[in-house]
């Protein structure tokens, strides 16, 4: 994905060949699902202006989470008059970022990838493009599991922690489209392996707690998935939660 792409009617889909964040329009405004990396801000007039829009238009930033990929033109956008949102669970992650913990700490994390060509490549494009110095994001508002939030869209939060303590699902009833962060992945960063699956276990805090966070996804009705890292995946959450406990 680069510039906008329009993936279901007011969706948009943006970013690098690693990396998506997403816009929802609704009403002459904008959500952003995410933010990206930090060097994507070189690019977001040229993106919002390909799809009638400007940086002033995006109301809302809504963050599934508060990994250094995921809120790169956060503070871009907030500077332009957006609120940020984030769960309370990752609201201080968000404003001191720093390496994650549990199955993700570096101690942990490094032997089990540093082998692997394509961490490599995952880090060299997350350093090239700003992830390693994530610009902070000190006054976000927080919501809570099951939340619908007064944004563009109405989405309602899920939270599904594990990737992060407070990683969150978001449901856009409207475009029945799920915005599932890191909680599941449909290209693995690590392996290449393409499908519906959890993110590799060094890049999450708990990847029991992902695991069992399949049961709150399962439940609920979307026709597309949309991920942090890869495609979009066209079917039910449920069958989506099927195939990541299988793979
Ligand atoms: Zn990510």
């Amino acid at each position: 994905m680069n510039g906008p792409i329009e993936l279901a009617n007011g969706v948009y889909g943006l970013g690098s060949e690693v990396v998506n964040w997403y816009l929802v329009e609704e009403g002459g405004g904008l959500t952003a699902v995410d933010a990206g990396l930090p060097k994507f801000a070189e690019t977001l007039e040229a993106d919002l202006r390909a799809i009638g829009h400007s940086p002033g238009d995006v109301d809302a930033v809504v963050l599934t989470h508060s990994d250094s990929d995921h809120t790169g033109v956060a503070a871009a956008l907030r500077d332009a008059g957006a609120r940020v949102l984030i769960h309370s669970a990752d609201a201080e992650t968000l404003r001191h970022p720093g390496p994650k913990k549990g199955d993700a700490s570096p101690p942990r994390a490094l032997p089990q990838m540093a082998w692997r060509p394509r961490f490599w490549r995952f880090m060299g494009h997350m350093a090239r493009a700003g992830g390693t110095k994530p610009p902070k994001v000190e006054d976000a508002d927080t919501f809570e599991d099951g939340e619908e939030l007064d944004v563009p869209g109405r989405p309602r939060a899920v939270h599904t922690p594990g990737h992060t303590d407070g990683q969150c699902v978001l449901l856009f009833g409207a475009a029945r489209a799920l915005f599932v962060g890191d909680a599941l992945c449909t290209e693995n960063p690590l392996t290449g392996a393409l499908g519906p699956q959890l993110m590799p276990k060094p890049m999450n805090v708990s990847t029991a707690q992902a695991r069992e966070s399949l049961a709150a996804i399962e439940r609920l009705q979307a026709g597309v998935l949309l991920p942090g890292h890869g495609a979009p995946w066209h079917g039910s959450p449920a069958a989506a939660a099927a195939r990541a406990r299988n793979a």
